[in-house]
C-alpha cells in the first residue's frame, strides 16, 4: 500500500509539473495573435552586410517596414487610439472617428486598425501624395479627402483639413459619434511610444552595443523618442539627424535657425525644391520634434540622387527593398563614416521606415536606373553640403 501510496504521489506531481509545463509552454508559445494591432512592433534589426563590410562598422537597419501596416507609424496610430480610449473620447462600434492629415504611412496606419478596432479612419492627404498610398487607404475604407497642396500657414492645408473635419463632427448636435484629431506631429503619445518602443527594442537586440543612430524627422517622434531612451541608456551613443534637400531641420540642428536664405518658416518642403523623399524633411519645428531635439548631437544632408543610388545598392547586395526615407537614413550613415565622423569598428543603427513598395511610381521610378551602381558612386555631395 505504501508503494500505491508512492506511486500515487509520484503521479499527481508528475501531473502537476506536465499541466504547469503546459500552460507555461501555451503562454511562451503564444504565437497566435489576437488581431491585427498585436502584430505590431517587434520588428527585426538587420545586419547590412555589404555596407558593414565596406566601411568597418557594425551596420543594422531597424526593420519598421515589417510593420503590418507597413512602417513605424502603425505604432503612433495603436498608441494615439488606445490614448483616446483610455481616457474615455472614443468608444468602439458608435461611428467614432479618426481625422489625421497625412501624406501616407500615417493614415495607413489609421486605415489599418480603425476597421478593425471598430472607429472610422478619416484622412486629409496631399493631391500629389503616390498612387500606392491612395490605394492602399482605398482598400482600407478609409474616408479619403484630397486637399490642394499648401503650406502649414494656409487654412485648407491637409493637416488643418483634419482638425476641422474631427471640430465639425464634435460640434454637430445631431450626431452620437465623435471626431478625434488624431494630430501626430502634436500629439505627445508619438514620440513617447518610440521612447517605450522602438528605442528599447533597438537597445535590446544590440544588447547595449550602440555607438550612433541615424534618422530623418517627419512629425519628429522617431528620433526624439529614440534618442531620449538612448541618451538615458549611455550618454555617449551619439543620434544625427538625416535631413533630405528643402528641410529646414538641418540649419535647425546645425546652426540653430531654419533658414539663412530668403525661404520663410512655414512653406512647404516640396515647394522649395523639386524632391521625391517623402514622409521626412519639415519646415517647421513639431512638438514631437522639440521633444528629442536637445538630444540631436548633429545633422548630415542627403541629396536624392544619392538616396536613390543607395536604394538600388541595397536592394541588389542586401535584399533589402527600401523606400525614401530609409535610403536618406543610409546615406547619412555611410557619409558619416566616409568622413571620418563616424569612427571605424563604431555600432550603428538606421531606421528602415517603410518599404520601397510605396515609392514604386516616384522615388522607385529612377533608383531602378542604378542599378550596377558601386558603393564609392553613391555619394556626390559633402557632408555639410547646404
Ligand atoms: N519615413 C516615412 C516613410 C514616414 O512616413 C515618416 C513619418 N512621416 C518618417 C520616415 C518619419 O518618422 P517621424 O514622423 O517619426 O519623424
Amino acid at each position: 500500500p505504501r508503494l500505491d501510496h508512492s506511486l500515487t504521489i509520484a503521479v499527481l506531481a508528475a501531473s502537476v509539473c506536465l499541466a504547469a509545463f503546459g500552460l507555461r509552454r501555451r503562454k511562451v508559445s503564444g504565437v497566435v495573435a489576437d488581431g491585427i494591432d498585436q502584430c505590431i512592433g517587434n520588428t527585426p534589426l538587420v545586419k547590412v552586410h555589404s555596407l558593414s563590410r565596406a566601411t568597418g562598422c557594425e551596420i543594422y537597419a531597424k526593420l519598421e517596414l515589417a510593420n503590418p501596416g507597413g512602417s513605424a507609424k502603425d505604432r503612433v496610430a495603436l498608441a494615439i487610439i488606445r490614448k483616446n480610449e483610455k481616457n474615455g473620447v472614443i468608444k468602439p462600434g458608435r461611428g467614432d472617428t479618426i481625422f489625421e492629415g497625412t501624406s501616407g504611412s500615417t493614415g495607413i496606419s489609421f486605415a489599418m486598425l480603425c476597421d478593425s478596432l471598430g472607429y472610422k479612419a478619416h484622412i486629409c492627404l496631399p493631391s500629389d501624395t503616390s498612387e500606392e498610398k491612395l490605394q492602399l487607404l482605398e482598400s482600407f475604407g478609409a474616408i479619403i479627402e484630397k486637399v490642394k497642396p499648401a503650406s502649414i500657414v494656409d487654412p485648407n492645408q491637409y493637416v488643418n483639413a483634419a482638425r476641422r473635419g474631427a471640430e465639425v463632427m464634435s460640434q454637430d448636435p445631431s450626431s452620437t459619434s465623435v471626431g478625434v484629431f488624431a494630430d501626430q506631429f502634436e500629439n505627445d503619445s508619438n514620440w513617447r511610444i518610440h521612447y517605450t518602443t522602438t528605442g528599447p527594442e533597438i537597445w535590446n537586440q544590440l544588447q547595449g552595443k550602440l555607438d550612433y543612430f541615424v534618422t530623418g524627422s517627419g512629425t519628429g517622434g522617431t528620433i526624439a523618442g529614440c534618442a531620449r531612451f538612448f541618451k538615458e541608456q549611455k550618454r555617449k551613443v551619439q543620434v544625427f539627424l538625416a535631413d533630405p534637400q528643402g528641410s529646414g531641420l538641418y540649419n535647425r540642428i546645425k546652426h540653430g535657425v531654419m533658414f539663412d536664405t530668403v525661404e520663410k518658416e512655414g512653406t512647404r518642403r516640396r515647394h522649395q525644391v523639386d524632391t521625391v523623399i517623402e514622409g521626412i524633411g519639415l519646415n517647421r519645428v513639431t512638438h514631437n520634434f522639440h521633444m528629442g531635439e536637445s538630444f540631436i548631437d548633429d545633422s548630415v544632408r542627403v541629396l536624392d540622387e544619392e538616396a536613390m543610388k543607395m536604394a538600388s545598392y541595397l536592394c541588389r547586395n542586401d535584399g533589402l527593398f527600401l523606400g525614401s526615407s530609409s535610403c536618406i537614413n543610409a546615406v547619412g550613415v555611410l557619409k558619416l563614416i566616409k568622413e571620418g565622423v563616424i569612427p571605424e569598428s563604431s555600432t550603428v543603427c538606421f531606421i528602415a521606415c517603410d518599404s520601397g513598395n510605396r515609392h514604386l511610381s516616384k522615388f522607385w521610378l529612377e533608383a531602378r536606373l542604378y542599378k550596377d551602381i558601386e558603393l564609392d558612386d553613391i555619394i556626390t555631395s559633402a557632408v555639410h553640403k547646404l
